[in-house]
């Protein structure tokens, strides 16, 4: 098969590739480029997908879209499929940000400039640019949600006690450490008062983490860290770094009997405004989420990759905070807004949903 597939893509006259690969890519406007997103499984994915084939076929390219279906081995194979048939260039949301060093090393052979998306990919020069939101902030807009919401005020003056459970995302996702750290910057001076405490003492990310972001996974453990710690007590808030797994934390929650007039759910955070905890937010149940809007993301990445593939230089706004190991990447970074049920309107002002979806 390999042969095969080699055999397919050897350019006509037989020249090798630059970068001394023997695949041809296609170049500049008219050609193909690659997109690789990590998951069908939340909306945020699909769109991200979806805005990007759009707006990079408006600017006059085709595209070749994959979903890795959260397996780390669909996705290298996807991506040595897209280098084989010479994609122009590889835009890529990871699904394990370590594991592509060996399928970039091909990339680059070939000549093929790679995008990281949204998540940074790690232990490989082979990235050309990075196009993200401000991940830290995503973070550090979940734990002063908190902080405003159960009114700790200043650290300094000291108050009530109140307990949290945190949760962080997936450990192979280098935006992870990113949101947690931003995170911890806000609440860690509350844990110092007092005034925050975590009943199962599982305060390291490496505690925290869920896998591949699966809400199962997170109801799961949140069902465990009520049943072992919270016997008398009351879980005040809940740091969740994503809608999915805000809504396995919440049916953990209703499960041990919270969700009534007189054992409120706790706050709980999450990141994406996907539509089903939008509606939540709005219900009363999920009280906050971040909004990340996938079509300014897709703009940014599809002038970007205009611009690298015609030998122009992209427009960057970081050039020093996305070290992935081997070098720090030029990234551009958006601005995350923090949505409660004051302003889910914006979303609907913004476009993002219509008014009709959101009753
Ligand atoms: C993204 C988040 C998303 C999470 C789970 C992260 O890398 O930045 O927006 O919630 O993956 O899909």
């Amino acid at each position: 098969v390999a042969t095969a597939v080699l055999l397919g893509s050897l350019t006509a006259c037989g020249q090798e590739a630059k970068g001394g690969s023997r695949y041809q890519p296609e170049e500049g406007k008219g050609s193909t480029i690659g997109l690789a997103m990590p998951t069908k499984a939340s909306e945020r994915w699909i769109a991200d997908g979806n805005n990007m084939a759009k707006q990079f076929q408006k600017a006059g390219y085709k595209t070749d879209l994959q979903y890795g279906d959260d397996k780390v081995e669909n996705q290298i194979a996807q991506l040595e499929n897209m280098i084989t048939k010479g994609r122009s260039l590889l835009v890529v949301a990871a699904i394990d940000g370590s594991a592509l060093t060996e399928v970039l090393q091909r990339a680059h052979d070939a000549g093929i400039p790679v995008i990281s998306y949204d998540r940074l990919i790690l232990g490989t020069p082979y990235v050309d640019y990075y196009a993200s939101f401000d991940n830290e902030r995503v973070g550090r807009l979940e734990a002063q949600y908190i902080v405003k919401k159960l009114k700790l005020g200043e650290p300094e003056k000291g108050g009530d006690a109140h307990n949290i459970e945190l949760f962080a995302g997936s450990p192979d996702d280098n935006n992870t450490k990113y949101f947690w750290n931003g995170a911890m910057k806000v609440l860690e001076p509350y844990f110092k008062s007092g005034q925050l405490t975590v009943r199962s003492k599982q305060t390291r990310m490496n505690q925290a983490t869920t896998l591949r972001w699966d809400g199962g996974t997170a109801q799961k453990r949140m069902d465990d860290l009520i049943s072992k710690n919270y016997g008398s007590q009351k879980v005040d808030a809940v740091l969740s770094p994503y809608d999915g797994i805000s809504i396995g934390i919440i049916s953990a929650l209703k499960s041990a009997g919270y969700g009534s007039k007189s054992q409120p759910l706790p706050v709980i955070t999450g990141q994406d405004a996907e539509l089903a905890s939008v509606k939540s937010i709005i219900r009363g149940e999920q009280t906050q989420t971040v909004f990340k809007d996938t079509r300014k993301l897709a703009a940014q990445t599809v002038s970007m990759g205009d611009a690298v593939l015609n030998d122009k230089k992209p427009k960057v706004n970081n050039t020093k905070d996305y070290n992935n190991g081997k070098k720090t990447v030029p990234s551009f970074l958006l601005d995350p807004v923090s949505i409660d049920k004051s302003n889910t309107q914006l979303l609907v002002d913004e476009g993002y949903f219509k008014a009709g979806q959101l009753q």
